[in-house]
C-alpha cells in the first residue's frame, strides 16, 4: 500500500523529468564559483526576487544561519518570533555557532510580531546590553501568508530603528501563489531572503539566500566555514531550476487540496479544524486520543505530523493527488 504522507511537503520524490534535468546538468566546481547550473539558479532567483546576488546552500537551516552570521557580529542580537523556524527549529545555531543572541517575541495568531512588543525588545545603546541588529520575519508562517500591510509597517519600523531585515521565505512561493502577489513584491524591503527548493517546489535538496553584493560575499565565507561549500552541486541546482520552471504555478493545486482536506475533516465529529491556509491544515483532537490517532492512521497507510507541534499538521504537496486525499479523509472518518 502506498503511504499517503501528509507530514510535510519535504517528503516529495523527484520525478522522472526532474531526474532527467539533474542527469543532464552542466557542472563545475562551485567552491571556485564555476558551476554553470548553480550560477544560473542563483542568478535567476536573484533577478526574479529583485536582489543583486544569490547563494545556493544545502538547506534552509544553513541559509538562515548564514544570513544571521552575515548580518550580526558576536554579541549582537536579532528579534525573532517565538514560534519562528530561525528561533525554534534550527537547533539554536545562531547562539551556538554565531554567539548571536536571539530575542524572541510572541507571534500573534497571524504570524506577525506586534510592533509595540518589538519596540520594547530593542535594547538601548549601553554596555549592559547586546546590540540589537536585525529583525527576522517568516513568510509563510505556519502556512499563513503575512499581511502585506503588516510587513510594510514592520519594515518601516525596523528601518526607523536602524535594524537590518531578514525574511525566512522557505515557502515564499506558496505565499506568492496564495496571495496573488509577485514573489519580488513579498521580498521587497528585506536585506536578505532565504527560499527553499525542497519544500513545496519538490526539489530533493537546496535553498538559496538572496541579498546584496556585500552580504552575499560575506555569506559565501560563512557557508564555506559551516561546510556548505559544495563542488559539482549543479546536479542539485538543476533540480531547483526544473522546480522553478514546472512546480510554482501548480502550488495552487496543493492549496486547493488543503481546502478540500479541511472541508472533509470539518465534517468529522471529534476533529476541530483550527486553520487552513496555503498547503497546511492544522487540526485539534483531544490530547488523550493523539496516540490512538497516530496508530490508526499508520495502519491505514496515512502519515500526519503528530506530537511534534501543539496541533496535528497535515501538508499537501506534489505527491498528494485527489485519490490520496480521499484516502486520508476516509481514514480520519473511520477513526471517530
Ligand atoms: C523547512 C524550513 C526551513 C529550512 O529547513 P531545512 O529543512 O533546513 O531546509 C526554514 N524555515 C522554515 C519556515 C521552514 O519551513
Amino acid at each position: 500500500m502506498k503511504i499517503v504522507d501528509l507530514r510535510s511537503d519535504t517528503v516529495t520524490q523527484p520525478g522522472a523529468a526532474m531526474r532527467a534535468a539533474m542527469a543532464a546538468a552542466a557542472v563545475g566546481d562551485d567552491v571556485y564559483g564555476e558551476d554553470p547550473s548553480v550560477r544560473a539558479l542563483q542568478d535567476r532567483l536573484a533577478s526574479d526576487l529583485g536582489f543583486a546576488r544569490g547563494l545556493f546552500m544545502p538547506s534552509g537551516t544553513q541559509a538562515n544561519l548564514v544570513a544571521l552570521l552575515a548580518h550580526c557580529q558576536r554579541g549582537d542580537e536579532y528579534l525573532v518570533g517565538m514560534e519562528a523556524h530561525t528561533y525554534k527549529y534550527e537547533a539554536g545555531g545562531a547562539a551556538v555557532l554565531g554567539s548571536i543572541q536571539p530575542q524572541p517575541v510572541a507571534n500573534a495568531d497571524d504570524g506577525s510580531l506586534a510592533l509595540e512588543l518589538l519596540d520594547k525588545a530593542v535594547k538601548p545603546d549601553d554596555p549592559h546590553f547586546a546590540r540589537t541588529r536585525l529583525l527576522a520575519l517568516e513568510n509563510t508562517w505556519q502556512g499563513r501568508v503575512l499581511a502585506r500591510d503588516y510587513v510594510r509597517r514592520a519594515i518601516d519600523w525596523a528601518r526607523s530603528r536602524g535594524l537590518g531585515l531578514h525574511l525566512d521565505g522557505a515557502r515564499l512561493f506558496n505565499a506568492a501563489i496564495a496571495s496573488g502577489t509577485p514573489p519580488a513584491e513579498l521580498a521587497a524591503g528585506f536585506d536578505t531572503v532565504s527560499v527553499c527548493l525542497s519544500k513545496g517546489l519538490g526539489a530533493p535538496v537546496g535553498s538559496v539566500l538572496l541579498g546584496s553584493e556585500s552580504l552575499i560575499e560575506s555569506a559565501r565565507r560563512w557557508r564555506k566555514m559551516l561546510g556548505g561549500g559544495m563542488r559539482q552541486s549543479g546536479i542539485l541546482a538543476a533540480a531547483g531550476l526544473h522546480a522553478l520552471d514546472h512546480h510554482v504555478a501548480r502550488l495552487a493545486e496543493d492549496h486547493a487540496r488543503a481546502q478540500t482536506l479541511a472541508a472533509g475533516l470539518r465534517a468529522i465529529k471529534g476533529i476541530r479544524v483550527q486553520a487552513c491556509h496555503t498547503n497546511m491544515v492544522f487540526i485539534d483532537v483531544p490530547t488523550e486520543r493523539l496516540r490512538d490517532l497516530d496508530r490508526h492512521l499508520r495502519e491505514a497507510g496515512v502519515r500526519a505530523s503528530i506530537g511534534y507541534l501543539p496541533s496535528v499538521r497535515l501538508v499537501t504537496h506534489l505527491d498528494i493527488d485527489d485519490a490520496a486525499l480521499a484516502r486520508a479523509i476516509e481514514a480520519f472518518a473511520r477513526f471517530s
